[in-house]
């Protein structure tokens, strides 16, 4: 644990009391006095030390800037996609890839599993990728064709991503609750999930269970949030597309799956569908602070490219 101006002493007896961040942030001053034998402005100090550290804290649009510079960003593999995306997959937030089949989901995941491995120079974090693998579809063969292609070592590239298949969304839960420990002590820096819906979709059918299902949804939601400020994480979800009737997409039949409940969770919301051949279109459809904008790129060989680049590889 990590806190700035709290004292080697002060943060050994806070993890001997098994203290975590949060709870830190949640504490009582005056819990804190009695358990750490300190006084209150002391107490007091540590706790907003864990509010800055979690940032949780009121901050001022200015500060705020600075951190929003600060965040990484991974590259897409695309240079277009990720000039729509506002420089790549950002760290911080959750990112929602929505599409049909074979519109690209899972081979982005892929590419940017590799990606957070690059250098910072060449558009990655210098760090591993997690994936949650709903529906088994993770191939090692696809991961080692895509590094490659790019020289890269292919061990090391397989080293640094860990897969965690999962079997239902009990099992999806208890993956995610591990990850507090994981993603730190392994330097986690994109968390995966491919895909968010596929679970949720095939346990809770009916309308009595739609109560539970959305209330799952969001338990997940927050705690991928949390996970994703918390340790400077990019979080980067799939999800399925169901028919809609009311045009949702602007004369779209489709949209993205998980309602209301998941609706507002990322911060980031990109719709994938098929073009001509290994060509795709992403468009950005729901962004705080990006229009709304398209994106051609193309799944090729050797992973995710723009049309100046696809042919280097085919
Ligand atoms: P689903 O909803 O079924 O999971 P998805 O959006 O995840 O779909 P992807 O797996 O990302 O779909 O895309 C599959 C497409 O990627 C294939 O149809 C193919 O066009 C392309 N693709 C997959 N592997 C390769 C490869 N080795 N070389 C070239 N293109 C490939
Ligand atoms: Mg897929």
């Amino acid at each position: 644990m990590k806190l700035k101006e709290v004292s080697k002493e002060i943060l050994l007896k806070l993890e001997e009391a098994g203290f975590t961040l949060e709870s830190i942030a949640i504490a009582q001053a005056e819990d804190l006095t009695s358990t750490l034998n300190i006084d209150l402005e002391e107490a007091k100090k540590v706790i907003i030390a864990a509010e800055k550290e979690l940032g949780i804290l009121p901050i001022s649009a200015a500060e705020f800037l600075k951190l929003e510079e600060k965040r990484g960003k991974i590259t897409t593999g695309s240079n277009e996609l990720d000039s729509v995306l506002g420089g790549g997959i950002w760290t911080q937030e959750i990112t929602e890839l929505a599409g049909g089949f074979s519109s690209g989901k899972t081979q982005l995941c892929f590419q940017l599993c590799v990606n957070v491995q690059l250098s910072y120079n060449e558009g990655g974090l210098e760090g591993k990728a997690f994936f949650v693998d709903t529906e088994r579809t993770f191939s090692p063969k696809r991961i080692t064709e895509i590094a490659s292609y790019r020289n890269l070592e292919i061990d090391d590239v397989l080293n640094n991503i860990i897969i965690a298949p999962t079997l239902n969304t009990h099992h999806l839960f208890s993956i995610i609750e591990q990850l507090e420990d994981v993603i730190p002590k392994e330097r986690i820096k994109l968390l995966v999930i491919d895909s968010f819906a596929s679970h949720f979709r095939s346990e809770y059918i009916g309308k009595e269970k739609l109560i539970a299902r959305q209330q799952k949804i969001m338990q997940i939601a927050e705690k991928l949030t949390l996970l994703a400020v918390r340790y400077d994480i990019a979080v980067l979800v799939t999800n399925q597309i169901i028919a809609n009737v009311e045009d949702f997409l602007y004369g779209s039949s489709e949209e993205p799956a998980l309602g209301f409940a998941w609706a507002h969770r990322p911060q980031q919301r990109v719709f994938l569908r098929k073009s001509r051949g290994s060509a795709r279109i992403a468009r950005l459809f729901d962004s705080s602070r990006m229009p709304e904008r398209e994106a051609l790129f193309y799944v090729t060989e050797a992973g995710i490219a723009d049309a100046a680049t696809r042919d280097m590889y085919v």
